[in-house]
């Protein structure tokens, strides 16, 4: 079974088609603008932090980064994208202003830390980890608009896997997390999660583990309903056939008729190449046996 994640769980806790769709048929989702968003904010951070020994580049070699590494894709038209890019550049500016000051090299930047639990792999993905006087700081970046409780906060799975997979692999204690939440440049943290919060996750995800290998993928409506699937969706798929949709599930995946239609005409022409070499190759084994 493919590694599990914050993501992955949570997303089968959602709707364990939905979970199915995308990590076992590899369906992929529809782009969206506060997604790809994220993606830039998140790869301009790691421009800042990720350096051998200080100082960070300054903020005109970030921004510059971040208009390079612009993720395009999911914005619906020329005007909102644009408004999204500048909108990113004031909020970078507005986190090298307030960070630089107490800048410390961080202890890790985008770590990919994966466990074993049970019989199967626990993955994190993790923005940021900082060292602090005893024990270590995570980190990690929120660019949506709704801002983060405390009540949500102490609640969060998300945070609570991360220490957990952080403590188990570098056997380090972690002792605050933090949710940094970009648009306001205000952060907020928590103490560690308690050993018991941390063990009721553990059976959880043991307890999703065996649902995915047992193959229990029914439908749950929710708050997100309709997905990017709804064609596939019992609860959907009459109000969005396919071909309302514009999506077609091919050989590889989801994909547009276009998209398919290319697909099938390249693939012909590949075809046409091997049968001329297959004749070529049938020549030479004649000639030989004449
Ligand atoms: S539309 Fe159907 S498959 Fe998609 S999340 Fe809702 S219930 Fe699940």
């Amino acid at each position: 079974m493919r590694p599990l994640s914050y993501s992955s769980i949570s997303l089968y806790q959602q709707c364990p088609l939905l979970y199915k769709l995308r990590y076992v048929d590899g369906l992929k989702p529809k782009p969206r603008a506060p997604l790809s968003f994220g993606d830039s904010l998140h790869k301009a951070l790691e421009f800042m932090y990720d350096i051998k020994v200080p100082p960070p580049p300054p903020l005109k070699k970030i921004l510059a980064y971040y208009r390079q590494n612009w993720v395009r894709e999911g914005y619906d038209s020329e005007e909102e994208e644009k408004r999204y890019f500048d909108y990113g550049k004031e909020v970078l500016t507005e986190f090298y202003n307030k960070n630089i000051k107490d800048f410390k090299l961080p202890m890790s930047v985008e770590g990919d830390y994966i466990i074993d639990i049970g019989a199967i792999k626990l993955r994190a993905k993790i923005d940021r980890i900082d060292r602090l006087e005893k024990g270590i700081e995570i980190i990690d970046y929120k660019s949506n608009a709704n801002p983060i409780t405390i009540d949500k906060l102490k609640e969060s799975q998300q945070l609570a896997i991360y220490q957990m997979v952080v403590e188990l692999q570098l056997g380090v204690r972690v002792e605050r997390l933090t949710y940094y939440q970009l648009r306001t440049q205000i952060p907020i943290s928590t103490e560690r999660y308690s050993d018991d919060k941390v063990e009721k996750i553990r059976d959880e995800i043991l307890s999703i583990a065996d649902k995915i290998r047992n193959e229990e993928f029914d439908a749950r409506l929710n708050d997100y309903c309709p997905c990017d699937f709804p064609h596939l969706c019992p609860y959907f798929k009459d109000k969005y056939p396919a071909e309302k949709t514009g999506v077609l599930e091919d050989i590889e995946g989801r994909a547009t008729i276009k998209e398919v239609v290319e697909k099938y005409v390249r693939m012909r022409e590949e075809a046409k190449g091997v049968e001329e070499r297959l004749e070529e190759l049938k020549d030479i084994i004649n000639k030989y046996c004449d």
